[in-house]
């Protein structure tokens, strides 16, 4: 005997189910005839502050702070770092108490979650929306409910969230630059989606959370300067990830930052630590904590994301395909041909070993999300096959 529902949860993680296809041909037909566009792990190395981190943490004298058990809330000096770290960067007032440091963001927003919500309770994410949402809300027994972007910015639609909020929505989930969509919510519509809540807030008395899950908040492409949420609106709450800011995604490290302002804040920050003790969240890897003492403001060199970004979508557009212009993050939604987007990626993948994700796994369904923190050797090599799936739907000549 055993959970089948959670069985079943595994085998629809479509992202990892399509890497690992893409991993399997490639063995098969050698890595340079697959063009892997489906999963988000950064192929850039992390900055030479990182790997100096490392070095210098590795040495230090009391190895049972590098690698023994650390606090459930972060080792305090850290904590204090990122607190410092925000407020310098956004001018905001946290102490080390509003921060908590943990294991990657997945696991950050699933013990986040579990202690905003109740079963029964509501959460509204934004359509299209990272996948990986689903699941943390059905750990919390709340209901995940989805609101359409705009369809033709995928900017939120503020009018359509306020429709959507009743007295059980607890929080309401912000991606911004966005995966999969790769847009940046504009400053306006931020403040129009705070001002809302705040009528909200007031309507029925008690806090609605935003929570700002950000990160590809250092991968922009314009030089677009995103507004820090604690500023629009008190009740927020910042999952940050190193992930992808300092392409440490197997090393599992980020943040909870918690606004000065939620009245709570201190009570949720107890609970988060207790869904954190549920899920066996002990605490975020000692190691890297340390090594984020002295790298704490640095980046990967994002600018080869964007000469990706530049290189793919010229190609897209150069083939007929339609898509939504993106300004960060790495990702590029592509509007499948043909309404089936599932069968368009099956179809791209078998004939071309183009591998895509169908964005229905997003909470939308028509196009297919390409993700390309990839070689720009494999996306100039990608440009054939690209082209001839153009023509096999009569996209391109
Ligand atoms: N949130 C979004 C929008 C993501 O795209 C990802 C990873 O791709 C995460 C959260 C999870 O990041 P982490 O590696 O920190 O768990």
């Amino acid at each position: 005997m055993y959970n089948k529902a959670l069985s079943e949860l595994s085998a629809g993680d479509v992202i990892m189910e399509l890497n690992a296809q893409a991993a399997a041909l490639a063995a098969e037909i050698g890595s340079e005839n697959v063009f892997n566009y489906s999963i988000g792990n950064p192929n850039l190395p992390p900055p030479p502050s990182v790997y100096e981190a490392i070095a210098s943490v590795l040495k230090e004298e009391d190895q049972t702070a590098v690698h023994g058990y650390g606090p459930n809330a972060g080792i305090r000096e850290v904590r204090e770092a990122i607190a410092g770290h925000i407020n310098s960067r956004f001018g905001q007032d946290l102490t080390y108490e509003d921060i908590f440091v943990v294991a990657g963001s997945c696991a950050g927003l699933s013990i986040l979650l579990k202690a905003l919500a109740v079963p029964g309770d509501e959460v509204i994410c934004i359509a299209p929306y990272f996948t990986e949402y689903a699941a943390f809300l059905m750990a919390a027994g709340a209901k995940l409910v989805a609101v359409d972007a705009d369809p033709q910015t995928f900017f939120p639609d503020v009018s359509a969230i306020r429709e959507a909020i009743s007295p059980r929505t607890r929080a309401v989930i912000v991606d911004s630059p966005n995966n999969p969509t790769g847009v940046i919510y504009p400053l306006e519509v931020l403040q129009d989606l705070a001002a809302m809540l705040r009528e909200k807030e007031t309507e029925y008395g008690h806090p609605i959370y935003l929570v700002s899950d950000e990160p590809y908040r250092e991968i922009v492409f314009e030089g677009e300067d995103l507004p820090y949420l604690m500023d629009l609106y008190d009740d927020t709450i910042v999952s940050y990830s190193y992930s992808k800011s300092l392409s440490l995604a197997g090393q599992r490290i980020g943040y909870l930052a918690f606004s000065s302002r939620i009245a709570e804040r201190k009570e949720i920050i107890r609970a988060v630590a207790g869904a954190g003790r549920i899920y066996g969240h002990t605490c975020a890897p000692t190691l890297f904590q340390r090594v984020l003492l002295h790298c704490i403001g640095d980046t990967t060199d994002v600018s080869l994301y964007r000469q990706n970004r530049d290189l793919l979508v010229g190609q897209l557009e150069q083939c007929g395909f339609s898509f939504v212009p993106p300004h960060g993050a790495f990702y590029v939604m592509v509007k499948s041909p043909i309404p089936d987007a599932v069968a368009f990626a099956r179809d791209a993948a078998q004939r071309h070993h183009l591998f895509f994700v169908p964005t229905d796994a997003f909470g939308t369904k028509g196009y297919v999300r390409l993700s390309y923190c990839v070689s720009p050797e494999m996306i100039r090599r990608s440009f054939p096959a690209l082209e001839q799936l153009a023509k096999d739907y009569g996209l391109l000549q």
